[in-house]
């Protein structure tokens, strides 16, 4: 079977974008799901998240310039036997400039995955991006099944919404990728004490109905810790409020896109 691909992209900066793809993958992981983490943010902040080491040559970069493939620069993570990653690295930067010289550049992301996908090695593969909707982002949209968007449950949560909703049309309707669906809003950095918080989640239901997943990822000490030490929620504290609601959040992902089987 090939994979379903998820990107999680918005133009926002620290909205939970990282965390999510980084602990996603290892829930989906430990349950069973087959995952892929790719780290498309010059930041590489997946990378480190998950204890990798930036590596010059690990990244995307050459096989998004025409140099060497995707399938290559896969790397096994110790602590998961059903999860992987392609890192980062600072040169990743440098990519959007490579990116517009090409013929296609849209689509370059989506050629260079597709080998993996196809492999049939990965059942989800997750795009971790950077906060603009650059070429890196765009290039995700391009190649992705779904779009996830991290919302972080503060005021004017929702500024900058349509924008890329409006990308994700744009894409579709050029037909640059003609079964782009948003796969769903996530509610993070929950913080259950303010009402604004409340309101918050109360009016992006409102807006966005069954698109915002039951799920809603609690702010907490231990979540904002866990990258310091390069762990997933996971390892750090298994116990903790953030890792049962990103377990709770990577089932509705299993049931809402048919992981299994
Ligand atoms: P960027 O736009 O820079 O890539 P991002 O959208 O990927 O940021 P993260 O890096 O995931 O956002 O999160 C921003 C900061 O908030 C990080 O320091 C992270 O550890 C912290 N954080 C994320 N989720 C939570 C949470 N649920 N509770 C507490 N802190 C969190
Ligand atoms: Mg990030």
């Amino acid at each position: 079977m090939s994979s379903t691909v998820f990107t999680i992209a918005n133009q926002k900066g620290g909205v939970g974008k990282t965390t999510t793809a980084v602990n996603l993958s290892c829930a989906l992981a430990e349950k069973g799901v087959r995952t892929l983490l790719v780290d498309l943010d010059p930041q590489a902040n997946a990378t480190s998240g998950l204890g990798l080491e930036k590596e010059e040559g690990g990244s995307l970069y050459g096989p998004l310039c025409g140099e060497g493939t995707a399938m290559e620069k896969i790397r096994s993570v110790e602590t998961s036997k059903n999860l992987f990653m392609i890192p980062s690295e600072v040169d990743m930067a440098a990519i959007e400039i490579e990116l517009v010289q090409r013929e296609n550049y849209l689509a370059q992301l989506r050629i260079c995955l597709e080998t993996v996908r196809e492999s049939g090695d990965f059942r989800a593969i997750i795009l971790d991006c950077p906060p603009a909707l650059g070429m890196l982002s765009m290039n995700s949209l391009a190649a992705a099944d779904y779009l996830l968007i991290a919302l972080q449950c503060e005021y004017l949560a929702m500024e900058g919404l349509g924008q890329i909703l409006k990308v994700v049309d744009k894409l579709r309707d050029a037909g640059v990728n003609d079964h782009l669906a948003l796969g769903g809003i996530l509610m993070t950095m929950f913080d259950q004490r303010t009402n604004l918080a409340h309101q918050v989640v109360q009016e992006v239901r409102g807006h966005f109905k069954d698109e915002v997943f039951r799920t809603v990822i609690p702010r907490s000490v231990r979540m904002s810790e866990a990258p310091s030490f390069g762990q997933s929620i996971f390892e750090y504290d298994s116990n903790s409020s953030g890792a049962f609601a990103y377990r709770q959040f990577a089932a509705e992902v299993i049931k809402r896109f048919q992981l299994r089987g």
